[in-house]
């Protein structure tokens, strides 16, 4: 039983009132300091600076001897495709390099689907009754906002440590009007999870209602790691070819978080008649993507090993910033015994289940304390969380120091929300274990 609630109502106002002294102390520095989204640090970016002089003046010639800095060559520079081929886990012909931005790809793809249909389907998506979309929660609200945007309905799954509750998963998609699912496989958004090669396999070979379903792959982290132990994703695209379903996967990834937030590139992978219908929709909207850039990211890292190189020097970044956090949250909170979080091995998040009924008030209370969280919810479909559990930490952003003092406010106010929840139950007199 949770020692929290275990505690008779005398303990838990001696605990309360210890914990709002901390509380209140803190709140006399006056912080102002930022958790919310996802950013790379400017030192992150900084291991990037070298590409900004990249190609040199006169270097604009790619491998197959065109000038990078005219219209054309839609589908990308091969020399691109083939250095990104390992990180989308696609062959360098399965692969199309577009603009900065892979949420914008996830966008037309989406927007495409309505109105045009995707290979394997008889009509278009928006001709189905209330077509909707399985999204594993905690997950990412800008996919989540994506579909409701355009009127799908989201079907929450639960996620679970080597990926989402693949029982409620096939169930769900077995209802022809559900036409996708968001996945994020590795280093997930927020938990970072990876998925079990038992956990892809299962999604590949599933039995769909709608023919043409689609795996929403955005694989956003797959070079991201925190620590040595790196896990190797199984290859959804083989996997889903050989059960028949070839072009159920539609493979997202950008270097948003390997090279330049704002100015990467973002790719799309998927079968060879998933990539010619992209192309085919492509080719009505641009007459070309921006190839200097392509050239600038395969001058400036060269080959998969450069990348991974970079990415060390990211990881060392990083990985202090994450122990900072998971440091402060085990001091403050692990005698609680109803709060838990996630200890990634890499991507941008940690994520962190309050007592439940208790996730809205920390926020609240850190906010007090100057210190911007991700609003509670925000995880969830609709931006509600039915257990007002979930908080969605990301500590990329600020400086060591930074994240330290914030990690430390951060677990006081997640501390004072659970034991003032407690008290409260206790005072009503209900036994908080029913
Ligand atoms: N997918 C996931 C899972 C993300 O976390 C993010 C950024 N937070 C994105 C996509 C956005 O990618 P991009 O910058 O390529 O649009």
């Amino acid at each position: 039983m949770p020692a929290l609630l275990d505690l008779p109502p005398e303990t838990l106002a001696v605990w309360e009132r210890r914990t709002r002294d901390l509380y209140d102390s803190f709140r006399s520095r006056e912080l102002k300091l930022d958790m919310t989204r996802g950013k790379p640090s400017p030192e992150q970016l900084a291991l990037s600076n070298g590409m900004l002089t990249l190609p040199g003046n006169g270097d604009y010639q790619t491998e197959a001897g065109e000038d990078a800095r005219n219209y054309g060559g839609i589908q990308g520079l091969p020399e691109t495709r083939r250095l990104f081929a390992p990180m989308l886990d696609a062959p360098p012909d399965q692969i199309v390099v577009a603009e900065n931005s892979s949420l914008a790809v996830m966008h037309d793809c989406l927007v495409w689907a309505l109105l045009k249909g995707v290979p394997g389907g008889t009509e278009p998506w928006s001709r189905a009754a209330s077509p909707a979309f399985i999204c594993p929660v905690p997950g990412y609200d800008r996919h989540f906002a994506l579909c409701e945007e355009f009127g799908f309905r989201l079907l929450p799954v639960a996620m679970n440590e080597d990926g989402p509750d693949m029982d409620a998963v096939e169930a769900l998609a077995a209802d022809p009007s559900v036409k996708g699912m968001w996945c994020v496989p590795k280093y997930s958004n927020p938990t970072g999870a990876v998925y079990s090669a038992a956990t892809v396999r299962r999604l590949a070979t599933m039995k769909t209602g709608a023919p043409d379903f689609r795996l929403f792959w955005d694989n956003a982290y797959a070079v991201h790691h925190l620590t040595g132990i790196q896990p190797e994703l199984a290859d959804v695209l083989t996997l889903a070819r050989e059960a028949g379903h070839a072009d159920r996967p539609f493979i997202f990834a950008s270097t948003s978080k390997v090279t330049l937030a704002g100015a990467g590139l973002a790719f799309f992978g998927g079968s060879p008649a998933n990539v010619a219908w992209y192309l085919a929709r492509a080719n009505r909207r641009t007459i070309g993507p921006d190839k200097l850039n392509q050239l600038r990211h395969v001058r400036f890292l060269r080959d998969f090993s450069g990348l991974e190189r970079h990415m060390a020097a990211q990881r060392h970044l990083l990985a202090p910033k994450f122990a900072a956090v998971t440091e402060a949250l085990d001091r403050h909170l692990s005698d609680l015994g109803t709060v838990r979080w996630t200890t990634p091995a890499g991507g941008y998040f940690i994520s962190v289940d309050a007592m439940d009924g208790t996730a809205r008030r920390t926020v609240e209370l850190a906010r007090e304390l100057g210190i911007a969280l991700t609003p509670a919810g925000a995880t969830w479909p609709g931006g509600v969380d039915p257990n007002d559990r979930v908080l969605r930490l990301a500590p990329t952003f600020p400086n060591v120091e930074t994240v330290k003092i914030a990690a430390e406010g951060i677990a006081l106010c997640i501390r004072l929300a659970a034991i003032e929840r407690a008290l409260a139950v206790s005072n009503m007199g209900h036994s908080p274990r029913m």
